[in-house]
């Protein structure tokens, strides 16, 4: 499929990195098209995502029905999924799966970071470099890196001074690790944290949960798929599919909304759909008004049917006043799970508040925090992600001029339809900074992402063109559009990774673009008007 260059490197149409569900779906696709396609993957196998954070209790907070593969109804139908949430080795499977169905492990190399692109203006191509020593000359190259892959680690005083086991959710060992009769500190309490702890208690011996923001968590209230939902959906996958695409986050149509004001109806009538959301579980709870995330008073109010259930499930009410979030509903990522609350009733589980201290220290078998020492024998950091731009600026991306990414990116992610960056010719990003991305159903992105770029690149083939890129012009307005769209909303209002809040020193700016339907039309526009806004020669 590719050629042998002179120089002892590969040659071949594209390249693309990563080897989660985009680059699966983006290699699948480029070959559909006849062209030649290599992947490069740092981890052993396929997954993403589901291959590094392996922690207990790790499973997808999007129902599996609707987190699924989108281009192939028969892989739809063939594929049993056991739980309405699947477990990470669950969904390791289903990668392994389609990666042998589609025969795709043949042109993916793994155990390989891709650690420089070059474009080389002369003979307009790009020059890869990967960890394995290999070098690799395409026409194109797709970063399908993933928005939650570069793992963040804080920087915390003395950190090596702690003798006992310290992993991060986002690494966690392959092998997987006992905890049992241990004494445990866990840092962090967002999604991952949330759903750590559940799964570890029963096992330990004591857990201390450090806690610097409360967090808000929907139960997911899991189980099996019922069998009728799920023949009524085999029935019928691609309207399935369309009807999840018509929703702000690509998922959820079951359970739409209405186009109503949560102020505009009597506030018993906002309770009662709150209710029927917290038991119905998962993240379609603020789906039931059109302005729980732009109003503050909307927001308010499911604010408090949270917190007022928190009250109710944690016994200690000291306890439950601290789990009590103080920031507005959604600004921060809302996590579903099972049993969080719960966790803080039992006697081996204590919360320690560390919002005004943070972390002062690490001991060689504790954790210092305020005024107290917790002696602990491992540490979990749930402690989130470098996200969107962290894995794509783990690579050194090298454009026209020799400007890097990183350079071009200094004040914050700059693209067109986050697909595509002016003075970065014949290069795409999946699900990126400026696409919906983590806002949404992330196949529904992939898909339309593997989908929009491969016509592109077939567009070009056919039409004998070598360079796409966006125009600078272009790139500005997009830039001004996803953050006027985001200003309308509660979502800048606290510190989310959203905004890069969460890493030091890492710009500020809201980095998705909120809402799949209106940013689906936008890129089939463009298409048909021969790409506009891009550059093509
Ligand atoms: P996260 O949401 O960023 O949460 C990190 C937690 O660590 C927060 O509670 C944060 O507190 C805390 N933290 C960070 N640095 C700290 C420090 N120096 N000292 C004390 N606490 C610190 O990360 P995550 O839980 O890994 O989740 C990230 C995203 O991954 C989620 O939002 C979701 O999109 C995705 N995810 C999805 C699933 C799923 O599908 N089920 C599961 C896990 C993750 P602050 O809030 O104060 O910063």
């Amino acid at each position: 499929m590719h050629d042998e260059v002179h120089s002892g490197g590969l040659s071949v149409d594209v390249v693309i990195v990563g080897a989660g569900f985009a680059g699966l779906l983006m290699l699948h696709q480029i070959r559909r098209l006849g062209l030649s396609a290599l992947v490069y993957e740092r981890g052993s196998d396929v997954g993403g995502t589901w291959f590094w954070n392996r922690y207990p209790g790790a499973r997808c907070d999007t129902e599996s029905l609707e987190y699924s593969y989108q281009f192939s109804t028969e892989l739809f139908r063939e594929w049993k999924w056991s739980e309405r949430f699947a477990t990470q080795p669950e969904l390791l499977s289903y990668a392994q799966h389609v990666a042998q169905r589609f025969d795709l492990y043949a042109n993916i190399h793994f155990n390989s970071a891709v650690k420089k692109s070059h474009y080389d203006e002369k003979i307009r191509k790009w020059q890869t470099t990967t960890s394995s020593g290999e070098c690799i000359t395409s026409d194109f190259l797709i970063l399908a890196t993933g928005c939650l892959s570069t793992a963040h680690l804080p920087e915390i005083p003395e950190m090596d001074r702690f003798l006992g086991k310290v992993y991060h959710t986002g690494n966690w060992p392959k092998e997987g690790v006992d905890l049992t009769g241990q004494v445990v500190g866990i840092v962090g309490t967002g999604s991952s944290a949330i759903q750590v702890i559940p799964a570890i208690v029963p096992q330990l011996r004591h857990l201390y949960v450090f806690q610097r923001t409360a967090n808000y968590v929907v139960p997911a209230w899991n189980g099996r798929i019922p069998s009728e939902y799920e023949l009524s959906v085999m029935a019928d996958p691609a309207s399935f599919r369309r009807n999840n695409a018509t929703m702000i986050r690509a998922h959820g149509y079951r359970n739409r909304g209405k186009d109503l004001s949560a102020l505009s109806v009597p506030h018993e009538q906002v309770e009662r759909d709150l209710e029927r959301r917290w038991n119905t579980g998962g993240l379609n709870f603020l789906d039931g008004f059109n302005d729980l995330l732009t109003s503050t008073d909307a927001n308010r109010i499911a604010a408090e049917f949270v917190k007022a259930k928190i009250r109710k499930i944690v016994k200690n009410p000291v306890v439950s006043e601290l789990l009590c979030p103080r920031h507005p509903i959604g600004c921060k990522r809302v996590s579903v799970g099972d049993g969080y609350y719960e966790s803080f009733n039992a006697e081996n589980v204590t919360l320690v508040d560390i919002s005004q201290s943070g972390i002062q220290r690490l001991g060689e078998d504790s954790i210092e925090a305020g005024q107290s020492s917790y002696r602990c024998d491992s540490l979990i950091f749930a402690t989130g992600f470098d996200a969107m731009t962290g894995p794509i600026l783990s690579i050194n991306i090298i454009g026209r001029n020799g400007v890097t990414l990183r350079e071009k990116w200094r004040e914050g992610p700059r693209n067109y339809l986050g697909l595509s960056v002016s003075g970065f010719p014949n290069f795409f990003i999946m699900t990126g900074p400026g696409s919906p991305s983590v806002l949404t159903n992330m196949h529904v992105s992939i898909d339309q992402h593997a989908a929009w770029i491969s016509r592109c690149i077939n567009s070009m083939k056919t039409r004998q063109l070598t360079e796409i890129e966006a125009t600078e012009d272009s790139e500005s307005r997009w830039v001004d559009t996803v953050s006027q769209i985001a200003s309308n909303t509660i979502f800048p209002s606290c510190n989310s990774w959203y905004l890069g809040a969460n890493i030091p020193n890492k710009p500020r700016m809201f980095m998705p673009y909120i809402g799949f339907p209106s940013y689906e039309s936008k890129c089939k526009e463009i298409e048909e008007n021969n790409y506009s806004g891009f550059k093509l020669v």
